[in-house]
C-alpha cells in the first residue's frame, strides 16, 4: 500500500462509514471545511473527553472555561494577530492560483501551470466580519483564529473568583479559525478547526519544571489515543527560530500519509501574553504571591493540539487491512477508549423472537457499562462484523441458542468476537460486561 493510496483510503472510509464528510457537500463544498458525521462526532467526544481527563480532571491545579468565538478586537491587536497573524501569499500571474510562498519548493514557478509567480505579500489570516449593523471599520470582529485568547482575557475572571495559587492552568476546548491561503490534506489544514489548549501559569522560576510536565502529560496523551510511539517525533525549534514571544517550543510531530507534519505544540511563552493584555486593557493582571510578597506577571507554559489533526492521526495509525477468513477486511485498530462504539450486540437470527428478547436484555446489561453499545441485525453474522470492523469496534456480541440454554452448561453464555484477531470466545454476560469495561479503563 503506498502512502497516498492510504490517504485516499482513509478519506473514502471516513465518509462511507461516517466519521468525516466534505462541508457543503450538496452545493460542491467549502474549501477547507469538513463535517462530522455520527461516528467521527462519538470519536471527537471521546478524543476530547480523554483530553479534559487527562490535561484537567487527573489534576488539582486546572480550570475551564468557555470563552466566546467573537471577542473585543483588542484582543488579537494586544496579542499581535492583528499586525502579524499572517502567512506568505503569492500568485501566479497566468493561473491566478494562489500559493503559501513558504510551502513551495521552487517560490519562483507556479507548481499548477507553470507560470511565472509574483511577489509574496504577507495574507492576514484572521476572518473578519461585523457586529451590529454597521459595516464600517468600528464594526469590525474577528473570528477566534485560536482559543488561547479566551483564556487570557478571562485569567483575572477565574483568580478574582476561585482565587487559586500560581500554578494553575485553564483548558479550553473550541473552534477557531483560521482563512488558510491553501486548506489541504482533508482535516489536516482546514479553515474552521477545533483546538485543545492549556494556558498554564507559572512562576518564571518554575517554568522548566512545567514545561517537563506538560511534555510528559502530551506522550502520555499521545499513547493514550492509541498513536505508535514510533509515528510522534518531537522537534525543538531552534533559538534562532523561535518566534519573538517564545524561549523554548517543542513541535510534536506525527508521520502522516503525506509526510511528517505538525501535529500539536509545546511553548514557553514568557509572560508575552499576560503582558500584552495589561498594556492593551490596561487592567492589572499581575500575581501577588502571598508568601514572598512577590508580585509579578505570571510566565505561562502552553500545550496547544488541533482537535482534527488530531483525529487524522488516529485513523492514519488505525487503518488496517489484513486477509482474515481468506477475505480483504478493512478494520480500524482503534484504542477501546476512542472507539466511537465499544461493543456491537446481535443475535444470531434476527427472525426468532427469543433470541432477540435476550440479546435486547444483554444490550441493556452492557449499556451500563457504557452507553455506546450498538445493535445490528441485518444481514448475516459476518457482514455485521465486517461493518464494525470498519468503524474500529473493539467487540461483538453475539446472542445464540446456548444462551438460552439449549446446551445447559452454556446457558447465560454469549460469542464475543475481538476485532484485530477475528478470535471468538465463549463467555458469561458478567464477564463480556468485565472485559468491557477493563478496554475501555
Ligand atoms: P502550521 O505551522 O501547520 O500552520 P501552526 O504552527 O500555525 O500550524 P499553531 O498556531 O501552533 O499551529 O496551532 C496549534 C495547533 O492547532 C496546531 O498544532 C495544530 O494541531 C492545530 N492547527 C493549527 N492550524 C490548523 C489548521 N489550519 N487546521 C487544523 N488544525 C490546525
Amino acid at each position: 500500500m503506498t502512502d497516498l493510496t492510504l490517504m485516499e483510503k482513509i478519506v473514502s472510509l471516513a465518509k462511507r462509514r461516517g466519521f468525516v464528510f466534505p462541508g457543503s457537500e450538496i452545493y460542491g463544498g467549502l474549501a477547507g471545511t469538513f463535517d462530522y458525521g455520527p461516528y467521527g462526532v462519538l470519536l471527537k467526544e471521546n478524543v476530547q473527553q480523554l483530553w479534559l481527563q487527562m490535561f484537567r480532571d487527573d489534576r488539582d491545579d486546572m480550570y475551564s472555561v468557555d470563552a466566546t468565538i467573537l471577542m473585543n478586537p483588542k484582543i488579537w491587536e494586544a496579542s499581535g494577530h492583528v499586525a502579524g497573524f499572517s502567512d506568505p501569499l503569492v500568485e501566479c500571474e497566468k493561473c491566478k492560483r494562489r500559493f503559501r510562498a513558504d510551502h513551495l519548493d521552487n517560490p519562483t514557478t507556479c507548481p499548477e501551470c507553470g507560470g511565472v509567480l509574483g511577489e509574496a505579500r504577507q495574507f492576514n489570516m484572521m476572518f473578519k466580519t461585523h457586529a451590529g449593523a454597521m459595516e464600517d471599520d468600528s464594526a469590525v470582529v474577528y473570528l477566534r483564529p485560536e482559543t488561547a485568547g479566551g483564556i487570557f482575557a478571562n485569567f483575572k475572571n477565574v483568580m478574582d473568583s476561585l482565587h487559586p495559587k500560581l500554578p494553575f492552568g485553564i483548558a479550553q476546548i473550541g473552534k477557531a479559525f483560521r482563512n488558510e491561503i491553501a486548506p489541504r490534506d482533508f482535516i489536516f489544514r482546514l479553515r474552521e478547526l477545533s483546538q485543545m489548549e492549556v494556558e498554564y501559569f507559572v512562576s518564571p522560576k518554575d517554568w522548566a519544571q512545567a514545561f517537563e510536565e506538560w511534555r510528559k502529560v502530551l506522550h502520555l496523551f499521545a499513547t493514550a489515543i492509541g498513536l505508535p510511539s514510533n509515528s510522534v517525533h518531537e522537534l525543538e525549534i531552534p533559538p534562532e527560530e523561535l518566534a519573538h514571544y517564545s524561549k523554548r517550543t517543542i513541535d510534536f510531530e506525527f508521520d502522516y500519509p503525506f509526510g511528517r507534519k505538525e501535529l500539536w505544540g509545546l511553548a514557553y511563552r514568557t509572560d508575552f501574553d499576560l503582558s500584552a493584555h495589561e498594556k492593551g486593557s490596561g487592567v492589572s493582571l499581575s500575581y501577588l504571591d502571598e508568601e514572598t510578597k512577590e508580585k509579578y506577571v505570571p510566565h505561562v507554559i502552553e500545550p496547544s493540539l488541533g482537535v482534527d489533526r488530531t483525529i487524522l492521526a488516529i485513523l492514519t495509525s488505525a487503518y488496517r487491512e489484513d486477509a482474515l477468513g481468506g477475505e480483504v477486511r478493512t478494520y480500524l485498530a482503534l484504542a477501546p477508549k476512542v472507539a466511537p462504539v465499544k461493543a456491537m450486540v446481535s443475535p444470531l437470527l434476527k427472525n426468532k423472537p427469543e433470541l432477540v428478547a435476550k440479546a435486547r436484555e444483554v444490550r441493556e446489561i452492557l449499556k451500563k457499562v457504557h452507553p455506546a453499545i450498538a445493535w445490528d441485525d441485518n444481514g448475516n453474522i459476518g457482514k455485521r462484523y465486517r461493518r464494525q470492523d470498519e468503524i474500529g469496534t473493539p467487540f461483538c456480541v453475539t446472542i445464540d441458542f446456548d444462551t438460552l440454554g439449549e446446551t445447559p452448561e452454556h446457558k447465560d453464555t454469549v460469542t464475543l468476537r475481538h476485532r484485530d484477531s477475528g478470535e471468538q470466545e465463549r463467555l458469561s454476560i458478567v464477564e463480556v460486561a468485565e472485559r468491557i469495561a477493563t478496554a475501555i479503563r
